[in-house]
């Protein structure tokens, strides 16, 4: 694998020539050799091919040419050979006496998932706390304790935090010394390549200036187990049972979370879908709490869920909502509580859930590995990367994935979540492809512009918003920019980029009303068209509904014949 200076230099006269990136420049940014593209930023830190000792010592071996090569363009310029290096401190001490005792902070998801998530640390015997949601307090916190120039989720996350050890100080009276000794905040965390590389220290600045030095940050690498981001401290004990309970509370949260926003927008009683998914919740809580089997948990869950009555045959525009993860996941004010502002605006929403991101993740390993193995090498140089590692990287990206559907459709049959597909992984790949390479990283990655044309050509959506935070250098790239051109090729979905600043709630809810108009007008012509193709009138199928009792079940979700659940209701009636 050549990485020496004059191949770079090679490279670099081969960019200039075409005025783009060959694909060996891809690469090679895809197994970390420092991304020249859109999204930027370099994977070097504690980033995984998942490829094994034999990775690794390529790694080193790439390391110490680079090493080498500074050293050498140094001496050349005449700098310092050995300068002294800023570095961040780092507290991560925490013993195993105080993991019963240390409150181990974290937040960020939804209500379920932070609620579920909470039992099940606390089931491995941390005492874990969900922070609430980050609220317009907690972004303003952000923006004065966090540096200039951060994403919009970095300040909501960071000054969520901040917010609520002040609380603890000002208010509750609590010293800072014995908030820093008594608390601890866990995180997820990754090599970027955009800004979410660096929440670790930005925790850390605004911690410090804001009165709480050697607070204890600890970050988790979203890869997985192999190795955590930063040497979090070793009593948090991230083994794989740890991230199996983790992974099982994020599924049954995703699970929750889909069958309420199914039921919500139809309900009769107001509030039976939110009291539903409260027994959920507490369901799988007391199955956590309990040391109980938490498939038994999501039985109950479905018992929960038949409670709820339904009318299906209300015509409302079905609106996904994708975009940067955080933005799109949280139901705070870091999206303007977008999810419940629909709902209220008579849409349903098609939400994003984190199973898909794991898929995401799984799928990115096995690609990389494949990436890999198509390196250039110098002449005579050992290939590395042939042999058994990458078939065996390769194999266990598969069984990884594997295992995360059949955790997820185990969970949901039982929990009474039909007809749920989750998305194929290299189909979204595939689809995206032309607009916007695989091998670029950062934020959703290439999913977002999948999940567009995917939605048009499966007829998934009327309407679709992308949520791009503020600040956010992927979104940038993808909303503002690829994504005009995937609009204009698939123009048969509404497609609405909205910017969360955080303060200019009005600005982003009236762009979404107007655009909801339009497919308010869609979701109404399908219901009528499906009522006339079937010779039905809205009375006669009303009428039909009543004798069909699955209709009027919450856990019954009419089969996809076209975009909206009415029309789809009504073709099931006829
Ligand atoms: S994807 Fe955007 S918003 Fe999210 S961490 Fe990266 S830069 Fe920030």
């Amino acid at each position: 694998m050549s990485h020496d200076p004059s191949n770079a230099a090679e490279r670099r006269a081969r960019l200039d020539e075409t005025g783009s990136q060959s694909p060996d420049m891809h690469r090679e940014a895809a197994v970390g050799g420092g991304c020249g593209c859109a999204t930027g930023g370099s994977q070097a830190t504690g980033c995984r091919t998942g490829l094994g000792p034999a990775t690794n010592s390529a790694l080193e071996k790439i390391e110490s040419e680079l090493r080498a090569f500074e050293l050498e363009e140094r001496k050349r310029l005449g700098l310092e050979t050995d300068p002294a290096h800023w570095n961040d401190e780092n507290p991560q001490t925490f013993t195993a006496e105080e993991r019963g005792k240390t409150r181990l902070l974290f937040g960020g998801l939804t209500a379920a998932h932070d609620a579920i998530l909470e039992a099940g640390l606390r089931s491995l015997g941390y005492n874990a706390q969900a922070l609430p949601y980050a609220d317009v307090e907690a972004l303003q916190t952000g923006k004065e304790f966090g540096n200039r120039g951060q994403c919009n989720p970095t300040y909501f996350t960071v000054g969520n935090l901040v917010k609520h050890l002040v609380k603890l100080r000002d208010v509750e009276g609590i010293s800072a010394d014995d908030i820093v000794r008594d608390n601890a905040f866990v995180t997820f965390g990754a090599c970027g390549p955009c800004r979410f590389g660096t929440y670790v220290t930005e925790y850390r600045k605004a911690l410090r200036d804001s009165g709480f030095p050697g607070f204890r940050v600890m970050a988790l690498s979203q890869e997985g187990p192999q190795d955590d981001i930063g040497g979090t401290a070793t009593a948090l004990d991230t083994n794989l049972k740890f991230y199996i309970v983790i992974v099982k509370a994020l599924m049954a949260g995703d699970i929750i979370n889909l069958l309420g926003y199914r039921s919500r927008p139809y309900e009769i009683e107001a509030g039976a879908t939110d009291a539903a998914m409260q027994e959920s919740i507490e369901a799988v809580r007391a199955a956590f709490t309990e040391g109980r089997s938490i498939l038994r948990a999501m039985n109950k869950v479905r018992r929960a869920f038949a409670k709820v009555k339904v009318n299906r045959l209300q015509p409302k525009p079905k609106v996904a909502i994708i975009g940067e993860f955080w933005a799109m996941t949280t139901e705070g004010d870091g999206n303007y509580r977008l999810q419940r502002f629909l709902e209220e605006e008579g849409a349903e929403c098609d939400i994003q859930i984190i199973t898909v991101w794991a898929l995401y993740i799984v799928w990115s390993l096995s690609y990389d590995i494949r990436e890999s193995t198509m390196l250039r090498r110098r002449k005579g140089e050992i290939d590395r990367f042939e042999g058994l590692a990458p078939r065996k990287g390769i194999f266990f990206a598969w069984l990884g994935g594997r295992a995360v559907k059949l955790v997820f459709g185990t969970f949901a049959k039982l929990a009474g979540l039909r007809g749920y597909k989750l998305p194929n992984m290299r189909e979204i790949a595939d689809l995206a492809h032309e607009y916007y390479p695989n091998q670029l990283r950062g934020g959703e990655g290439h999913m977002e512009v999948g999940k567009v044309i995917q939605t048009a050509k499966k007829k998934k959506d009327h309407m679709i918003i992308s949520v791009k935070p503020f600040g956010c250098m992927p979104s940038s790239g993808v909303s503002d920019g690829v994504q005009s051109l995937v609009s204009a090729r698939f123009p048969e979905v509404e497609f609405l980029p909205i910017e969360t600043t955080g303060d200019s709630a009005v600005n982003a809810y009236s762009r979404v009303q107007m655009a909801l108009f339009r497919a308010r007008a869609k979701a109404h012509a399908e219901f009528e068209a499906a009522l006339k193709d079937k010779g039905l009138t809205a009375e006669e199928a009303a009428r039909r509904a009543e004798g069909r009792r699955s209709l009027s079940e919450a856990l019954h979700y009419p089969a996809h014949s076209v975009t909206g659940t009415a029309a789809n209701a009504v073709y099931e009636l006829g």
